[in-house]
């Protein structure tokens, strides 16, 4: 079975939290996402709080330099194998990444353009971001997905480390299917 850290990959609202939730459930993993922890210090008093209050929640991604910076800082307190979620989203977080630590397994949920705008403005209804409520913002931030986050599927296929789950099966099913490539891996 395999027991190192693991890449959650996928669009937004792709289900990579969701998964991660059934996994830190039932395995011993830390939960790191990095949208989590910047919306966290949007809310500083910090010239970088300040920064993310402008440009977070437009769809843009923040710059490289900032998010590895803040993901190198996480991983030197962590203390157990961690699940990655939103990082890398750019091959230049990922080779950052390599740097850092050793990642073996990378869970790729691919899912169709329809269901990501529909799942993303139905969770806008409770998930006070602005950057789920607005058409226009999703429709942004897909593209940065499509040019900027798509092009790590080939990069982390050729490393042989790239598994591929439908994203459009169940919750349950997601999970389950996880656990046979944990399994096998
Ligand atoms: P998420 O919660 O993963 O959808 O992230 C929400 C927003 O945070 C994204 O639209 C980006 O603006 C920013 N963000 C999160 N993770 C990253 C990352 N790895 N690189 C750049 N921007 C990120």
């Amino acid at each position: 079975m395999y027991k190192g850290n693991i890449i959650l990959l996928g669009a937004p609202g792709s289900g990579k939290g969701t998964l991660a939730e059934a996994i830190t459930e039932n395995y011993n993993y830390l939960h790191i996402s990095t949208g989590d922890i910047l919306r966290q210090e949007k809310n500083s008093d910090t010239e970088l709080g300040k920064f993310l209050r402008t440009t977070l929640g437009s769809g843009n991604l923040v710059p490289d330099k900032i998010v590895n910076e803040i993901v190198e800082t996480k991983l030197k307190t962590v203390d157990k194998p961690f699940l990655l979620d939103g990082f890398p989203r750019t091959i230049k977080q990922a080779e950052f990444l390599e740097t850092l630590t050793e990642i073996g397994l990378v869970i790729f949920l691919s899912v169709s353009d329809n269901t990501i705008v529909k799942r993303i403005l139905e969770r806008g209804k409770t998930s006070n971001r602005p950057d789920d409520s607005s058409g226009e913002i999703i429709l942004n931030r897909l593209r940065q997905y499509y040019s900027e986050t798509m092009p790590l599927v080939d990069f982390y296929s050729k490393q042989n480390k790239l598994m591929k789950l439908n994203g459009e099966m169940t919750k349950e099913e997601v999970f389950k299917e996880f656990q046979i490539i944990l399994n096998m891996f």
